[in-house]
């Protein structure tokens, strides 16, 4: 009876087991090893197994596929169980949803060398996307894997936007020298991490072993730096490991949120020396890139989605690639839940309508942008827009601005007008004459949709 009553873990091991003995074909068993990472927690409670999940869809989607072969699991390991209930928890983020892959830690503990992190086993430069918002971030991460500690760019600093692919970047570098160079001590770790490590060396004394473990790295790579600005205290512990490792001419690689003069509470000679090597941004992705990353991940998962959803994905979320993939997912989720109904428009519409909203509260472009995008691509000074000059030159970019301003956001004619400093009327008659220009004339055409893709929409958006 013992050990009947087993406890939560080892439970739950046995009954993954079992439900894949249970499943009859592989297509069933891989989708299975997709969904049980999404469940956490599972505890019995009196007679009730209960298992906690991240969203209301998948309460309902394991609950039918799931719930019975997970009592019938139990109960044949001879617990007293009459109830397998899904529950949703707040608590599980949607990190925590995506099921990863880890590469085993990179170097084999030894004794003397620092700890490193696991990095994600498909992070690497045959699955990132290459567009113009990171080809120069990409192209640094690749010069640096090629020859580490062998070019100019170190260290090399990677800042931008939350979920834009710097992780992914910088692990691509450390898959790279490993799969090339065993024998070198690839060290890949958080900001959060190499502090608490500091923080417990010198609680225990122990400062010079934690010197000397940096020290013998060839390649580190700390992830989001951003982290120690205002930590007065690591920041020095921190030049010295980044100037005696750079002296070494080892390579370090980092990450930010931030550029390094943005990084607020961090001394000038550690962000002078961040900036001595190379630094590199990685932007929010075009329209075709976001294309290309989602066609790039559903072949990878081998997911027939039909190229219009693909589409209706990549033109409506924008703000970062995690939120892409979360909306893929969820795609992805439908239709194999539902092989007798064919995924519509319709349907992706539906099963995307929260995160279409989200995203138009953090992603609407402002009127600022428009102008300020336009102004660069045409060579001419914001506040050249803004004033009252009328000389073509002026002219044309004004209009364009007002032109792009009607067409993708969602404000009003009058507050555009106020943007500008003109009256409803003139944004309107600057609207309509380009809209007439660029159906006859194909160069205004092709700088108006360059410019609305790098504002990051669709320039299909503005036959619309
Ligand atoms: P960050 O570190 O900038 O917050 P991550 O590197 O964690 O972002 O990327 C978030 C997700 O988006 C990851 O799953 C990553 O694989 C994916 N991703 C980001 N950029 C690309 C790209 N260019 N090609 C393919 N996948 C990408
Ligand atoms: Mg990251």
């Amino acid at each position: 009876m013992e050990d009947k009553k087993k406890s939560g873990d080892s439970l739950w091991n046995s009954v993954v087991q079992q439900v894949k003995m249970l499943l009859p074909t592989e297509i069933e068993r891989n989708r299975m090893d997709r969904y049980f990472p999404l469940m956490h927690l599972p505890r019995l409670e009196d007679n009730c197994y209960v298992i906690e999940v991240g969203e209301q869809i998948q309460v309902e989607m394991f609950a039918k596929l799931y719930s019975q072969l997970i009592l019938e699991a139990l109960q044949s390991g001879g617990q007293n169980v009459d109830e397998v209930r899904f529950i949703v928890s707040k608590d599980i983020t949607t990190q925590q949803q995506q099921p990863a892959k880890y590469r085993p830690a990179p170097t084999t503990p030894q004794r003397g060398m620092p700890s490193t992190m696991p990095m994600h086993e498909n992070y690497t430069f045959e699955n990132f996307v290459k567009g113009p918002s990171n080809s120069f971030a990409h192209a640094a991460a690749t010069a640096v894997a090629k020859g580490p500690g062998r070019t100019s760019y170190n260290p090399l600093f990677i800042y931008g936007g939350t979920g834009l692919g710097k992780t992914h970047l910088m692990e691509a570098i450390g898959h790279y020298v490993l799969d090339r160079h065993p024998e070198m001590s690839v060290c890949y770790i958080t900001s959060e991490t190499f502090l608490n490590e500091y923080v417990n060396a010198l609680q225990n004394d122990a400062m010079h072993a934690f010197r000397e473990r940096y020290r013998k790295v060839d390649l580190l790579l700390l992830d989001d730096v951003q982290f120690i600005a205002g930590k007065q205290q690591i920041q020095e512990e921190f030049f010295n490991t980044f100037n005696s490792l750079l002296g070494l001419r080892k390579q370090v690689v980092m990450t930010s949120d931030v550029a390094p003069k943005d990084l607020k509470g961090c001394e000038e000679r550690l962000t002078g020396r961040f900036q001595q090597g190379m630094v590199v941004e990685i932007e929010s992705p075009s329209y075709e890139t976001r294309l290309a990353i989602l066609k790039s991940k559903a072949l990878a998962g081998q997911h027939l989605i039909p190229d219009d959803i693909l589409k209706f994905i990549a033109e409506n979320i924008r703000s970062h690639v995690r939120a892409i993939e979360g909306a893929l997912n969820r795609v992805v989720t439908f239709v194999d839940l539902n092989h007798d109904i064919p995924l519509t428009l319709d349907i992706a519409q539906h099963l995307l309508k929260d995160s279409i909203e989200e995203e138009k509260t953090i992603k609407d472009l402002t009127v600022d942008e428009i102008m300020r995008t336009v102004a660069l691509a045409y060579g001419v000074k914001m506040e050249e827009i803004l004033s009252k000059e009328r000389t073509q030159t002026l002219v044309t970019p004004r209009q364009v601005a007002m032109f792009l301003s009607c067409k993708l956001t969602t404000r009003s004619l009058q507050e555009i007008g106020r943007s500008f400093g003109k009256t409803h009327a003139t944004v309107y008659h600057g609207a309509q004459t380009i809209q007439k220009r660029i159906d006859v004339e194909s160069e205004l055409k092709k700088t108006v949709e360059n410019i609305t893709s790098q504002l990051g929409r669709n320039p299909s958006e503005l036959t619309k």
